[in-house]
């Protein structure tokens, strides 16, 4: 998965790159041009990557982008190291101490972090005296524990529908006493689930649509056009082959299956921890100009999350029949995490 994420280059691994390899590093376009290395016929997978075996060519000299891969760097007025759960190895159970090695990524990226906590910082300090001008901020630990102490409920479609209809009314929301709905608006929660995720899902690039990889390594693409979704498999060589297509109005939100719910609450608890999912919550309320408050921006946006999420599991069980137990359920965050993680939030990914 990690060879699908095209790696910059930094300053001092250019050399060997320049040296031996000069057709096979770019320069990206766009606002934040760098230097990368280049994608099979644009779109595929890293052209260091063998068809077949997936090795990587240049192992030894391979970015600190692809060693620090599942983990992600988020700096905020603080550094926090996030877990990619599309990465299958880490629901393993396998493999060396997390947190050790979390640490000694840290360590090694030492310089591009202070350097970018200064900007980062800066920026989360404009943000909070922004927030504090227009009257909505809040304290990010007590809502971050009215989530902890309702992970369940977020799982549930009448909670969420209330949520959702709270955030929207009430000018400072709170989750105390929020009673499910008995009968939640189901086609309003579904336009809104299904809204959500075409968002990321309509693209005609492949290198931005959001990919899978299933239990058999295959890398699913999913790319919308309107509301048409087609199934592409994206190959070793970087060739898509569609495999299937579906009207996104015909794939109803389906219920979750109690051990999938379980393990939904599960990658909500590792949400409401992530300070990029907070930062993601920050861009919109810098986006919407400081309209909403904070508590109900930040309910709001967690529910739509969980609501993207269970429609991608409707999606993925309706093309690969992996059920809304835990098994699918597992696969629906596999798919979502990575996607989640390269949302706009205030702060930096380095
Ligand atoms: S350099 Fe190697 S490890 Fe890095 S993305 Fe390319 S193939 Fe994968």
């Amino acid at each position: 998965m990690c060879c699908l994420c095209q790696p910059e280059v930094l300053p001092e691994e250019r050399a060997f790159f320049r040296e031996n390899y000069p057709e096979r590093m770019i320069k990206t376009r766009g606002p934040d041009a760098h230097f990368a290395l280049a994608m099979k016929k644009g779109c595929g997978s890293c052209v260091f990557l063998s068809d077949g075996k997936r090795k990587c060519q240049v192992y030894d000299h391979r970015t600190a982008y692809c060693r620090q891969y599942p983990f992600h760097l988020y700096l905020s007025d603080r550094v926090k190291v996030e877990l990619d759960m599309s990465c299958r190895g880490v629901w393993t159970g396998n493999g060396t101490d997390a947190m050790a090695e979390a640490k000694d990524i840290v360590a090694k990226a030492d310089r591009r972090i202070v350097s970018t906590l200064r900007e980062s910082r800066a920026v989360y300090s404009q943000f909070y005296a922004n927030c504090k001008e227009a009257g909505i901020l809040s304290d990010q630990s007590i809502l971050r524990m009215s989530v902890s102490e309702n992970l369940s409920n977020f799982a549930d479609l009448g909670y969420l529908s209330k949520v959702m209809e709270l955030s929207q009314m009430e000018p400072v929301m709170s989750l105390s006493g929020v009673q499910k709905e008995v009968r939640p608006d189901m086609p309003e929660l579904e336009i809104a689930a299904r809204e959500s995720a075409l968002d990321s899902m309509a693209t005609n690039d492949p290198l931005n649509a959001p990919v899978y990889c299933d239990p058999e390594w295959n890398w699913n693409v999913f790319m919308a056009k309107d509301e048409n979704i087609v199934w592409n498999i994206l190959t070793d060589s970087g060739d898509l082959v569609q495999k299937g297509s579906a009207e996104a109005s015909e794939i109803p939100l389906k219920p979750l299956e109690e051990d999938g719910a379980k393990v939904l609450a599960d990658y909500i608890r590792i949400l409401n921890g992530r300070d990029s999912f907070m930062g993601s919550v920050f861009s919109l309320i810098d986006y919407n100009d400081y309209e909403d408050d904070m508590a109900n921006a930040y309910y709001g946006c967690l529910s739509v999350t969980v609501l993207d999420l269970m429609w991608r599991a409707s999606m993925l069980d309706h093309f690969t029949k992996c059920g809304m137990g835990a098994k699918g359920i597992q696969e629906a965050v596999i798919f979502y995490d990575m996607d989640r993680l390269d949302a706009p939030a205030i702060g930096a990914f380095v």
